[in-house]
């Protein structure tokens, strides 16, 4: 450990910001899944929370066994700077984050849809992902605090989840930024402290 890889490990913990995440529902592509995690580590997402897809065959798993889909090139190796917890299902993890103080956006189009620059993310927020084909369930969607949509203008009715995933996160870093929420670490001391030894010796 040079002491400029140090320093480049306790730069980049006090830009975390531990009140800001994503929920990936069943998101099942690995590409897919390490780009997102990858626009987590840009925008100083400390951890991600998912609910594995159901594995249908192979990969070593029985079928129906719920497993994280393996990382992969595409997150460059962003899997080891951003922590992933998994949930059972998208309603209980909702619950379960809204219980720790986040409001969490469902990216769903429904009557309730605000456009996805409208929410206050300077508030602890948990931006709920959908999987490839089916998006995120109406159960989920209701369960959340509001439902959220990138306006599309084009034929194709919705982006790839990983576009959808950066575009809201980089909106969440412009409005923390402007609101001085990278200018002083937003760890504690302590956590800040474990976290780049754990990082300096993985
Ligand atoms: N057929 C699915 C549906 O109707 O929801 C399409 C799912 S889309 C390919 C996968 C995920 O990308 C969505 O669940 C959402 O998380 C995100 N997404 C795609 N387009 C979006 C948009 N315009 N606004 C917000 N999120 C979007």
């Amino acid at each position: 450990m040079t002491p400029e890889r140090y320093a480049k490990i306790r730069r980049v913990l006090s830009l975390r910001q531990p009140t800001l995440s994503v929920l990936m529902d069943e998101v099942n592509k690995p590409h897919n899944f390490s780009a997102i995690l990858r626009t987590c580590d840009a925008v100083g997402v400390l951890r991600a929370h998912a609910v594995p897809p159901k594995v249908f065959q192979g990969g070593g798993f029985e079928a129906g066994t719920r497993a994280l889909p393996t990382f992969e090139a595409t997150s460059g190796s962003a899997h080891k700077w951003v922590q992933v917890q998994t949930h059972d299902d998208a309603v209980s993890a909702v619950q379960q984050l809204q219980t720790q103080g986040f409001q969490v956006l469902a990216t769903h189009l429904s009557q309730r849809s605000l456009d996805y620059r409208e929410p206050d993310y300077t508030r602890p927020t948990v931006v709920l992902l959908g999987a490839e084909k089916w998006g995120v369930s109406d159960a989920a969607a209701e369960a959340a605090d509001q439902n959220i949509v990138i306006p599309m203008m084009g034929m194709v009715q919705s982006l790839n989840v990983s576009v959808a995933a950066a575009s809201i996160l980089f909106e969440a870093q412009r409005q923390r930024l402007a609101a001085g929420m990278y200018a002083a670490p937003q760890l504690s001391d302590e956590e800040l402290e474990k976290l780049a030894f754990e990082w300096s010796y993985p």
